[in-house]
């Protein structure tokens, strides 16, 4: 199973993407993850990164896709993945399509999740997440349990400023991938407003059991 999340920023694709990897056993490959990993590591690509992320711009095609085409060929991608958050522009997702020819392997999905604006800055502003386990957590929408309230973090861009500016990046620069999966066949549209579970129910029930998408 190939597959990519797509949707604005904070409609639910890390916190769906945690569920579904157990479903289908595949790696998820979050490239804000990454990224975020590489500037706490404090790599290059990490310094170079943090400027972008901050401001709530998106990093460079070049930095981006160098980092996910060397992902997806590692070994435990060659039964599938999960892609969320790439590809996020034109140019990316045509450097997705190249690399996946080139290895002889077609998407099966790409699964769209649908928020719309106004309830996006709110999720945004909410989220914290668990920095030992990973978990994403929301203050009203997934409270965490009080034990584990102190250690919780928020994330640099997850303020209301730059979830503006990156609402707006998502709609001059990603939205128009959208048609080009959907010329395809891959595109599944999933109302992504709802709880968490009513939402993996959608989505489950558009890549089918055993993942075939329908
Ligand atoms: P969210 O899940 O809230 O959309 P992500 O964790 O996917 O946020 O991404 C956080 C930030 O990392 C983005 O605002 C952008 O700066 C950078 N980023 C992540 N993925 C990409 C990508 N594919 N292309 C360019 N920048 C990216
Ligand atoms: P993304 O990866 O698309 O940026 P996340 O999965 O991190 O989004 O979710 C953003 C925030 O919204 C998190 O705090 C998460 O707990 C919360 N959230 C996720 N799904 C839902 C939902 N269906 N309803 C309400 N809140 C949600």
């Amino acid at each position: 199973m190939r597959m990519i999340l797509i949707g604005p920023p904070g409609a639910g694709k890390g916190t769906q993407a945690a569920n579904l990897v157990n479903t289908y056993a595949i790696p998820h490959i979050s490239s804000g993850d990454m990224l975020r990993g590489a500037v706490k590591a404090g790599t290059e690509l990490g310094k170079t990164a943090d400027r972008y992320m901050k401001a709530g711009d998106l990093v460079p095609d070049e930095v981006v896709i160098g980092m996910i085409i060397e992902r997806i060929a590692a070994p435990d991608c060659s039964k599938g993945f999960m892609l969320d958050g790439f590809p996020r522009t034109q140019p990316q997702a045509a450097a997705l399509d190249t690399a996946l020819k080139a290895a002889n392997v077609e998407l099966d999905a790409v699964v769209l999740l649908e928020v719309p604006d106004e309830l996006i800055v709110d999720r945004i502003t909410g989220r914290r997440s668990d920095p030992e386990t990973g978990t994403i957590y929301h203050l009203k929408f997934k409270p965490p349990p009080a034990e584990i309230a102190d250690r919780l973090v928020q994330r640099k861009d997850d303020t209301a400023a730059a979830c503006e500016a990156r609402l707006d990046k998502y709609h001059r620069d990603t939205a128009p991938v959208i048609p080009y999966y959907a010329e395809r066949g891959l595109l599944r549209r999933v109302d992504g407003v709802g709880s968490p579970d009513e939402v993996l129910l959608r989505i489950s029930a558009v890549l089918g059991p055993q993942g075939q998408a329908s």
